[in-house]
């Protein structure tokens, strides 16, 4: 009985996601759904992504917290179109909470929305939002272990950015067996080092975007 509840609810869910990606694809707005724990650093990369294409691209960020806007201020101050949804405690978006934030931002002047989930690697995969990809930030700090722990979330996974590389020198993180066990979960999926502290890497990661955008 519980099994089939749980069915119907993933099921509209699934229908309100192909609603948003409809709406998005409508105005042209290219989005990435950004996952990861908390603390891996999707803010910073959002950040450091406006501060580079700052000019070049149009973009809007919604930020997904459980309580705080801390996030959305931070965002805010860099003067693009910000909306925040608090969950109220759940610990992922779901698609219809995307889309009342999507309902309250001017969609015809973005070309790319970022959509910062709830700090979370466990559920935030399991409820598709109509994104057109799916980032999971992982950092070295958090060790390298978290693809075997959480694998569903490294199965959707379009892309794999692994953050904080500039720390690799202090942590115990082995790249090689991180990429490898990522590329046995999914073979198609991109892994991209970065650091948004010192900027290494970021360039590949602005140019896999702009491709993206490209080719719209
Ligand atoms: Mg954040
Ligand atoms: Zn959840």
């Amino acid at each position: 009985m519980e099994i089939k509840v749980l069915k119907d609810i993933l099921s509209a869910n699934d229908q309100i996601a192909q609603e948003n990606r409809q709406l998005l694809d409508s105005n042209g707005v290219f989005t990435v759904n950004v996952m990861s724990s908390p603390g891996a650093g999707k803010t910073s990369l959002i950040l450091e992504t406006i501060r580079r294409l700052k000019g070049a691209v149009q973009i809007g960020v919604i930020e997904g917290d459980i309580s705080s806007s801390i996030d959305a201020e931070t965002i805010g101050k860099e003067g693009v179109p910000v909306i925040q949804i608090n969950t109220g405690g759940e610990c992922h978006l779901d698609a219809s909470m995307t889309y009342r934030a999507l309902s309250n931002l001017p969609l015809q002047d973005i070309e790319l929305l970022f959509i910062e989930n709830v700090g979370n690697l466990i559920c935030t995969a399991e409820f598709a939002i109509g994104a057109h990809k799916n980032l999971v930030i992982s950092s070295t700090p958090e060790g390298f272990d978290k693809p075997l722990k959480y694998p569903l979330m490294f199965t959707v996974a379009d892309i794999v950015l692994i953050n904080k590389i500039d720390l690799l020198p202090h942590v115990n993180f082995d790249t090689d067996a991180y990429k490898k066990t990522v590329k046995n979960l999914n073979e198609s999926v991109e892994i991209f080092e970065v650091s948004c502290t010192t900027g290494q890497g970021i360039d590949r990661w602005l140019s896999w975007l702009q491709n993206q955008l490209r080719n719209r």
